[in-house]
């Protein structure tokens, strides 16, 4: 069950329809992202890590919400719910196999639409396996317990560093910020200077050696295989 309250990014740039929706899940405790353009999409969803994600298909701009989803497909597993607005649309979106989970026509119920979104999120709950172990090479990340070894030895992490790692691995190849980075790891409320995140990754490859894939991406941050 993902975690309460659940959040979710709503692309949507017909302002009447977003706020209706925002309203429908935020009665419900939901924790609502709003975004009205396909451009600032990628963006918003990949710093906000929602829960779920509705989509518009037609947005302002040169893409639409199928570009949207296509390209968020790479990186993220994140239920994806489309707004249609005619026939044509959800035969683009069955043929294309984008991975969405769902899709309403428009117009809709709002409240169908919240029902449907707690379905998806449950479905996805009893099939989704959480990740319990990872191993890179010679390093092995137990994440249930906490526990980090290098070929059998177990390596001491302070809790900055292992809440840094745990951040890295539940986001295998994907860049991530210095901002990002911090908020994903050690809470939106972490105050400190963002090269603090530079120290910690320096630590960990010192600690787990050459087999931690860890890149560091020019201008941006870090990557994790
Ligand atoms: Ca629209």
């Amino acid at each position: 069950m993902a975690t309460t309250p659940a959040s979710i990014v709503i692309v949507e740039d017909e302002p009447d329809i977003a706020d209706l929706l925002a309203l429908y899940f935020r009665r419900e405790s939901w924790d609502v992202t709003l975004c009205d353009n396909a451009d600032r999409a990628l963006d918003v969803i990949r710093s906000r890590q929602p829960d779920f994600v509705i989509l518009d298909i037609g947005l302002p701009g040169e893409r639409d919400g199928l570009d949207v989803c296509r390209e968020l497909r790479m990186t993220s597993n994140v239920p994806v719910l489309f707004l249609t607005a005619r026939d044509d649309e959800i035969d683009r979106i069955l043929g294309l196999e984008l991975g969405a989970d769902d899709y309403v026509t428009k117009p809709f119920s709002p409240r169908e639409v919240v029902v449907r979104a707690k379905a998806i999120l449950r479905r996805g709950a009893s099939t989704q396996e959480t990740i319990k172990r990872v191993d890179f090479g010679s390093i092995s990340v137990d994440l249930e317990r906490h526990e980090v070894t290098v070929d059998g030895e177990p390596i001491t992490l302070a809790a900055q560093e292992f809440a840094l790692l745990e951040h890295l691995v539940s986001n295998v190849g994907i860049v991530l910020s210095r901002e990002q980075i911090l908020a994903g790891a050690w809470g939106p409320d972490w105050i400190g200077d963002i090269r603090t995140v530079d120290v910690h990754v320096r630590q960990l490859r010192r600690k787990l050696g050459d087999d931690l894939p860890v890149a560091t991406v020019r201008g941006t941050g870090y990557r994790l295989g």
